[in-house]
């Protein structure tokens, strides 16, 4: 942009392009400007951006998403036509793999991100009259999902630099009533772990890392959603790992991958009778993956790397 067009005076151009177009006028917003209609802004062809009629600087499409390969098609055909739509094979299977591939020693799949979080923070006993801390600036699920366990959220507001949980902050925001802390990994930047989870174990508060948007992010070498007592992932479609809906927790930790399991399989526990306590949640039901979106994701995973 030259000298005379700055960012205002072009916002104001746009936007009052887009007002016009608004009142129901048929014009495209580059023949208002070919017309002289619009805006002082004085640009050659060259400086205009392509939404204003300026040459584009990309003439190719925007590649398909998702992405599928005759390996999708032939996973689900295969657990639909064999009647396994309930998580048996392909489920377990795929939480083997996905804790393979970030490093945590468990995997339990579930029917969202969002029932992720919420099933940690249950399983962790999170409930009425406690806090969680959260920062301001992610996804709503990270706050709704402390909500929905009727406890508080509580921000602990962001690094400018970098977007993330300011962990300079974080202590001051602890209270008696602080039961989990939920760091955001957002877009793929990992929030400090080193300084978060130094004053979580001070404190002895457990982190629920809510790494949806954070697929292959690593922290000091090993996975994001590794670190912390449990990390949160989503399928979602348009995360870099998806099966439309879909979500997963890591942990290394046993009690809290059984309590989880639990948490999101009506209390009941493994098939193996693994996790057996009698466990009393309240808020919990069924947050499972189906077969179909398991087989899926095992193909989906073969080109995360590429994708990530
Ligand atoms: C997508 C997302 C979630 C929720 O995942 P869903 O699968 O859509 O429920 C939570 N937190 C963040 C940061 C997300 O981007």
């Amino acid at each position: 942009m030259n000298r005379k067009t700055t960012r205002r005076r072009f916002l104001e151009s746009v936007g009052l392009a887009g007002a016009a177009v608004g009142l129901g006028r048929s014009r495209t917003l580059a023949g208002m400007l070919q017309e002289g209609k619009t805006p002082s802004v004085a640009m050659t062809e060259t400086e205009k951006p392509a939404l204003l009629g300026g040459k584009p600087v990309y003439s190719g499409t925007w590649p398909g998403w998702p992405r599928t390969s005759k390996s999708d098609e032939e996973a689900v055909m295969e657990a639909l036509r064999a009647g396994r739509w309930y998580r048996s094979r392909s489920v377990p299977e795929f939480e083997e793999k996905y804790a393979a591939l970030n490093q945590a020693k468990y995997c339990i799949a579930t029917s969202s991100g969002t029932t992720a979080l919420y099933t940690s923070l249950g399983a962790l006993g999170v409930g009425p009259g406690d806090e969680v801390i959260v920062p301001p600036y992610t996804f709503m699920a990270t706050v709704t999902v402390v909500l929905l366990h009727y406890a508080l959220p509580v921000f602990v507001d962001s690094n400018r630099e970098s977007f993330l949980m300011d962990p300079a902050k974080l202590e001051a925001a602890i209270t008696p009533r602080t039961k989990a802390i939920i760091p955001v990994h957002i877009g793929g930047n990992v929030a400090d772990m080193d300084r978060i989870l130094a004053v979580a174990e001070k404190h002895k508060i457990p982190v629920v890392g809510d790494a949806c948007q954070a697929h292959l992010a690593q922290w000091r070498g090993r996975s994001a959603g590794s670190w912390g007592t449990t990390g949160c992932y989503s399928f979602q479609l348009s995360k870099n790992l998806c099966s439309g809906e879909g979500g997963a927790i890591l942990t290394n930790d046993e009690a809290a991958a059984d309590a989880c399991f639990a948490f999101h399989n009506c209390c009941r526990h493994r098939p193996n009778g693994r996790g057996a306590a009698n466990y009393r949640f309240g808020r919990n039901g069924n947050f499972r993956m189906t077969e179909l979106q398991g087989a899926l994701l095992l193909s989906q995973m073969q080109g995360l790397e590429e994708r990530a």
